[in-house]
C-alpha cells in the first residue's frame, strides 16, 4: 500500500532491489516555497564531476544574479553562476558532506534583488512552455546552450548535461529516460516539480530527444506517485510518454531504470549509450528548458529539508551556494533529538553529526546536485549491534548489480587487492541495499568504500 494512496498500475521491475519505509508524507503536500535571499551564498567552484572552475571575478567586485563567476577550460566541466545579486568576497575553502575540500565564491547579498518571491518562482519554474518548438532548435544550439547554463545532473551525480548530449556517430540513442523515480527515503523535490512544473519538464524531455535525435521520450515516475503521473500524463504527447513503474529502491539508479523501462541491460561498466538510451533527471531536463527557452543559468534548485530531527520539513527554492544551517533555520529548527544531518537522502546521502551543523563552523554550502537534506534523530540512527556474518545471503539477494557484498566486505577487511577486483567492487553503486538488509548490522557500504579506497591505492 503506498503512503500516496493505493494507486497500481506499474510495469516493469529489475534484480534485487527493497522497499524501505518511504517516509515522504511530511513533505510530499508542501508546495514549492522560495527561499528569501541569504545574507550571503558561498558558491562552490567545483558543483560537478570533472574539472574545477577558475574564479572569473576579484574580491569586491559586483555580480548580478546569473552572472557566470567561474569556469574551466578543460572539456569534462560546468560553469557556476552567481544565484543572487551583490558583492563577491575573497575566495576561501569549504568542505563539502562528501569530505572534499572546494574552492568557494562568497558573495553578500544586495539589499535588493531583481528576483524574489512568486517573481522568481515563475521566472524559474512557473508560466507556459511550449511545447512544439524543439524542432526549431540545432542540435549543437541546445548542447551549447546546456553548457552555458552549467547545467549538470541534478539527482546527484551531477555530470555536465551538455556532454550526455552530444550525438556519438557510433552509439545512436533511441530513447531518452527522464528519471522521476526519487526512490530515496524522505526526498520530494522531484516530485513537487513534477507536479508542479509538469510543462517544463516535457519542454525539456523534447529539447533533450531533439539534441540526440531520438525517437521517444519516457517519463519514468514509481507507482507510488498518481498525482505526477497525472500531472505528467496530461501533458505529454507524440514522441512523449509516462511510464508507471514498480515503487522499489534502487528504482532511479540509471542502470535499473534502463531495464525495468525498456527491458535492456547496460553491459558492465558500459553506459546507456551503449543500449541506445539517454538517462536525465527530471530536475535536469527542467533546468534546460529554462536555459533554452528564457535564458536562465541553473542559479536555483528545488531541495527537500526532512526528517525527525526537523521541525518543519518543506519543499525550498534555494539559491545554489546557500548553507545548510540557513535551510535548516527556515524550517524552524532542529529538534532536540537531532542527531545526524544527512546531504541527500538516507541511503546514499554523506552525513555528519548534527552539532557540526549547527556549531559555529564554515557553513556548508548547497551545490547543483544537492535535492535534499535529511536531519535523523537519535532514536532514527540507532542500530542494532554489530554481530558476525550469519551467512544468511539476504545481502546477495538484494544486490541489484549481483555482486556478493559479504565477500566484498571480507576481503576489504583482510585487505586482499586481487579479491575485490575479482569481485567487482567497481560495479557497486554504493545504493545501500545490502547494509540495510543485513540481519547482522554488518556497515558493509562503508566497508566497501574502504575497498574502494585500498583496490585505487594498492
Ligand atoms: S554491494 Fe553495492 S551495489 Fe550491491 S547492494 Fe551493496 S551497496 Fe548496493
Ligand atoms: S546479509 Fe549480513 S549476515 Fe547475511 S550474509 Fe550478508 S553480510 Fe552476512
Amino acid at each position: 500500500m503506498s503512503l500516496f494512496g493505493g494507486w497500481s498500475g506499474s510495469r516493469g521491475s529489475f534484480f534485487g532491489g527493497i522497499h524501505p519505509p518511504e517516509h515522504k508524507q511530511r513533505t510530499a503536500e508542501e508546495p514549492i516555497e522560495v527561499v528569501p535571499t541569504p545574507a550571503e551564498v558561498r558558491i562552490s567552484l567545483l558543483q560537478h564531476l570533472g574539472a574545477v572552475c577558475d574564479p572569473l571575478i576579484k574580491p569586491r567586485e559586483e555580480v548580478h544574479l546569473g552572472a557566470e563567476i567561474g569556469r574551466s577550460e578543460k572539456f569534462i566541466s560546468a560553469p557556476v553562476h552567481a544565484s543572487i545579486s551583490g558583492t563577491a568576497m575573497r575566495a576561501t575553502v569549504a568542505t563539502l558532506p562528501n569530505g572534499r575540500h572546494v574552492p568557494v565564491i562568497p558573495i553578500r547579498a544586495y539589499e535588493t534583488q531583481p528576483l524574489a518571491d512568486r517573481a522568481l518562482y515563475d521566472a524559474m519554474l512557473g508560466g507556459s512552455w511550449p511545447l512544439g518548438e524543439a524542432e526549431q532548435f540545432e542540435p549543437g544550439e541546445i548542447v551549447e546552450s546546456a553548457r552555458e547554463a552549467g547545467l549538470v545532473g541534478m539527482g546527484g551525480a551531477a555530470f555536465p548535461t551538455f556532454v550526455k548530449l552530444m550525438r556519438q556517430a557510433d552509439q545512436p540513442v533511441d530513447t531518452v529516460l527522464v528519471n522521476g523515480c526519487e526512490c530515496e527515503p524522505f526526498l520530494t523535490a522531484d516530485y513537487r516539480m513534477m507536479v508542479e512544473a509538469p510543462q517544463a519538464i516535457v519542454a525539456g524531455g523534447l529539447l533533450v530527444r531533439r539534441a540526440l535525435g531520438a525517437q521517444r521520450v519516457l517519463l519514468c515516475i514509481e507507482d507510488n506517485k498518481p498525482l505526477a503521473v497525472r500531472a505528467l500524463r496530461e501533458q505529454q504527447g507524440p514522441g512523449i510518454e509516462v511510464v508507471v513503474l514498480q515503487t522499489k529502491y534502487p528504482q532511479g539508479g540509471e542502470r535499473q531504470l534502463v531495464q525495468a523501462a525498456t527491458g535492456r541491460v547496460m553491459p558492465g561498466g558500459g553506459l546507456p549509450m551503449r543500449v541506445g538510451v539517454a538517462v536525465l533527471n527530471i530536475s535536469t531536463v527542467a533546468a534546460l528548458a529554462a536555459a533554452v527557452y528564457r535564458g536562465r543559468p541553473l542559479t536555483h534548485r528545488v531541495v527537500t529539508v526532512s526528517g525527525g530531527g526537523i521541525r518543519q520539513a518543506k519543499n525550498l527554492l534555494a539559491p545554489v551556494g546557500t548553507s545548510y544551517r540557513e535551510l535548516i533555520r527556515l524550517c524552524g529548527g532542529l529538534t532536540p533529538d537531532a542527531a545526524r544531518v544527512i546531504a541527500g537522502g538516507p541511503m546514499m546521502g554523506f552525513s555528519f553529526a548534527a552539532d557540526d551543523e549547527v556549531a559555529d563552523k564554515i557553513p556548508i554550502p548547497i551545490t547543483k546536485g544537492t535535492s535534499g537534506l535529511t536531519v535523523l534523530t537519535r532514536r532514527e540512527i540507532q542500530q542494532a549491534e554489530q554481530t558476525a556474518c550469519l551467512r544468511c545471503g539476504r545481502c546477495v539477494d538484494v544486490c541489484p548489480m549481483r555482486l556478493v557484498p559479504t565477500r566484498l566486505a571480507l576481503a576489504t577487511r583482510a585487505n586482499r587487492v586481487s579479491l575485490l577486483q575479482r569481485y567487482h567492487i567497481g560495479s557497486c553503486v554504493e545504493c545501500g541495499c545490502c547494509a540495510y538488509a543485513c540481519p547482522a548490522s554488518i556497515p558493509l557500504v562503508q566497508l566497501i568504500r574502504v575497498g574502494k579506497i585500498q583496490f585505487q591505492n594498492p
